[in-house]
């Protein structure tokens, strides 16, 4: 997988060298990702789960993340000096929260909880607490907490409910941030944006707000950009972007294919459509 996305990511950089920045960002990224002592282990009992996935609610829960927490300390440390050391957000703030977790001022534990749980008011406390933005602090939770969750997925960890029609993840409930057409008949397939998990969807419905009227779908494409596409939905205003893998090529990456089109994200915010909100049963 590692050798995959870096080869990959060499390949862009190569075509587009505007992207060399965010190119040697993401290798750094993933590399910290494969090489790291891994932090989080999942304990599922499927007997359990199973049913419930059949009312809606994804495979895992909170309570079955277990999460190591000299492991965990030693992944959020790296990340944070990559994140500094690449520039990719405020580096005054950046240094602030180094300094705030290196003093003890973060439970690490239980902000990945609050981020799998998407509980807001947990991480704007402890944000506001070490006088930083909330936001900042949950990209780089979620960031650290997407990593321990594909971990999982890449050494197997699956969903085995049979027709999960919902827009969001049968693992962990994340949102799709890319999906992919293959095959003839272009089967419709999302990946989750935090475990990395594929499941397939209906072709010609918001995976959103699950609206089929035909009327109010839609999508665009950038010009000078073939085999990518934009889903949007005109009744809830979110988007989806869809790499067409009979023209990019089969098992790509699709997280870097999800960097590579960054442009597009932009694109589809100027015309005021988002990524969307989850809305998954309540319990
Ligand atoms: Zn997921
Ligand atoms: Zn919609």
């Amino acid at each position: 997988m590692l050798q995959k996305r870096l080869q990959r990511l060499k390949d862009l950089t190569a075509a587009k060298p505007a992207l060399t920045e965010i190119s040697s960002f993401y290798t750094a990224l993933y590399r910290l990702f494969a090489e790291a002592e891994p932090f989080l282990q999942v304990d599922v009992d499927f007997t359990a789960a199973t049913p419930r996935q059949e009312q809606g609610f994804p495979l895992l829960s909170v309570e079955m993340l277990q999460i190591d927490g000299s492991a965990a300390q030693q992944f959020f440390t790296a990340l944070l000096q990559l994140l500094h050391d690449h520039g990719q957000q405020g580096q005054a703030e950046l240094k602030t929260l180094q300094e705030a977790y290196a003093a003890g001022k973060l439970d690490l534990p239980a902000l990945f909880c609050a981020v799998f749980e998407r509980k807001r008011e947990p991480i704007s406390s402890c944000a506001t607490s070490i006088d930083i933005q909330a936001a900042l602090l949950e990209y780089t939770l979620a960031t650290a907490l997407g990593a321990g969750l594909q971990r999982c997925v890449e050494q197997g960890l699956k969903s085995e409910v049979k027709n999960w029609d919902h827009g969001y993840c049968p693992i962990c409930g994340g949102l799709p941030s890319i999906a992919e057409l293959s095959g003839e008949e272009g089967k419709k397939k999302l990946q989750c944006g935090q475990c990395g998990n594929r499941w397939g969807f209906h072709r010609l419905t918001c995976s959103h707000c699950g609206n089929t009227d035909h009327e109010s779908l839609g999508y665009f494409t950038a010009e000078g950009d073939p085999g990518y596409r934009v889903d949007i939905c005109r009744k809830c205003s979110g988007y989806l972007k869809v790499v067409d893998s009979r023209e990019k090529g089969a098992n790509l990456p699709l997280e870097i294919e999800d960097v590579a089109t960054l442009h597009l994200d932009l694109l589809a915010t100027q015309e005021g459509f988002s990524r969307g909100k989850k809305e998954t049963p309540e319990g």
